[in-house]
């Protein structure tokens, strides 16, 4: 299955498998391609403006805001931004530690010296690689405390969103509004419940005396509602946090981002956080957006909210921009409609013309034997001795392939990259159920 093709815009898809659409994406090489011809004596880059406001209640949403990025030191051609937004949970030294760590791991991950077309075909890969490193770090600083992450990088008119947990990230776009994000809540996804069942959780909703349930589901003992998050060691390793990635590329007219913790979307749809900031730039729109989600149902929780303007390429200014029409209801997907069962609640979405927003990846699959393989035009971005997830080189023979499966001996492919050191291999068994970490199995009762 290519891991390239699939559909964008389901607001609640998470699980394994929700990309398995009908391979309309358009490759990213001739998207680029196109660029260069259209844009040939345009600048290339769209011009980006973002703002912040938070209003705390327990002092656990982090943020990242870095307009200005180079891959390679002292190049404005690798130049990129990212945005991240961090809701903690249970203390807020996992927010704190991804924060820090993360984009260091993702720009470790991939080679440095990558053309631009490679590096943004390498980024969904380097992305996932990142975020599970970040969680195996964070493992030997603190077992309580984990973060939902939504990280944004955005180069050129290509916006790549990582996700794991529950805040959001959604693009209005030419008129339209698109989900860029996961919301790995038990509640929104019967795959991930099905997942961490199976890998060894106990999803349900809180028993009440009476024996009346109520709530959301969640997972036991502890609670959580995330499906998937950074940190949570000690709710347990099926609790993944292997990201949901999105990317895609906006037309010449660009779009707003907005980034924001549940303290928003618990209060307010999309369309009312686009329509109560439109016209605003983006620092009074957060601010806004904050005080229409905290007027509206208080300050329940930390509320928090990042406003990236993408602006249109002034050179294509000419052509008149089609009239926003605020208060669209309908989450329109980009190509196809979303196949099967999967978990969106938004699935009778309209087709839409391809030239508007187009799809380049997207892949929520929790395995890594999926999502860190490929038909990666360039291959051998995962060096035969390095390890795929924590970049350590491995000696000749030390090296496990990541096809490689221990409770299913003689497995395919376990000669094929890439491959992973062997503690990083302990890591992928714990988050598959297959094994549990040497820490975690003290207070764990089953197997093995
Ligand atoms: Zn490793």
């Amino acid at each position: 299955m290519s891991s390239r093709s699939g559909s964008v815009g389901g607001g609640g898809s998470s699980g394994g498998g929700s990309s398995a659409g009908g391979g309309a994406a358009v490759p990213l090489a001739v998207l680029l391609r196109r660029e260069v011809a259209s844009e040939r004596t345009a600048p290339e880059r769209p011009e980006l403006h973002s703002g912040l406001f938070s209003q705390a209640k327990k002092g656990e949403d982090f943020t990242f805001l870095k307009p200005e990025c180079e891959r390679l030191p002292g190049v404005p051609s690798s130049s990129f931004s990212a945005f991240g937004l961090f809701d903690g949970h249970n203390g807020n030294g996992a927010a704190i530690y991804t924060k820090e760590n993360l984009l260091n791991n993702i720009l470790s991950a991939v080679p440095a010296d990558l053309n631009r077309e490679d590096w943004l075909a390498a980024l969904p890969r380097a992305l996932v690689a990142a975020f599970v490193k970040t969680d195996k770090d964070f493992q030997t600083k603190a077992r309580s405390s984990g973060t939902t992450v939504t990280f944004v990088i955005i180069d050129g008119s290509v916006v790549t969103v990582a996700s794991v947990g529950d805040s959001r990230c959604v693009l209005e776009a030419e008129g339209a509004i698109y989900h860029l994000s996961s919301d790995h809540r038990f509640d929104a996804s019967k795959e991930e419940v099905d997942r961490v069942t199976e890998s060894g959780g106990d999803v349900g909703r809180l028993n009440v005396v009476g024996g009346a349930e109520i709530g959301p589901l969640r997972c036991w003992p502890g609670g959580l509602c995330l499906s998937r998050s950074i940190g949570d060691q000690d709710v347990g390793e099926f609790i993944v946090p292997v990201p949901l990635v999105k990317q895609v590329k906006l037309s010449t007219a660009g779009g707003r981002l907005i980034i924001a913790s549940d303290g928003v979307w618990d209060a307010l749809s999309p369309e009312v956080a686009f329509n109560c900031s439109r016209e605003l730039p983006p620092e009074p729109a957060a601010e806004q957006i904050v005080k229409t989600a905290v007027q509206s149902k208080g300050l329940r929780d930390d509320t928090t909210c990042i406003v990236v303007d993408i602006i249109a390429d002034k050179t294509h200014s000419s052509m008149p921009l089609p009239k926003k029409q605020p208060g669209i209801g309908v989450f329109k997907n980009m190509f196809c409609k979303k196949k099967s069962s999967d978990s969106s609640s938004h699935s009778d979405r309209e087709y839409m013309d391809p030239d508007i927003v187009e799809e380049i990846f997207e892949d929520g699959c929790a395995l890594l034997s999926r999502r860190l393989d490929s038909e990666y035009p360039v291959r051998n971005m995962f060096k035969l001795f390095i390890c795929a997830i924590c970049q350590v080189e491995l000696k000749p023979n030390q090296g496990i392939s990541v096809h490689e499966d221990s409770s299913q001996p003689g497995s395919l492919r376990r000669w094929d990259g890439p491959f992973l050191c062997q503690s990083c291999q302990e890591k992928k068994e714990a988050m598959e159920g297959k094994r549990h970490s040497r820490d975690s199995s003290r207070n764990s009762g089953s197997s093995e």
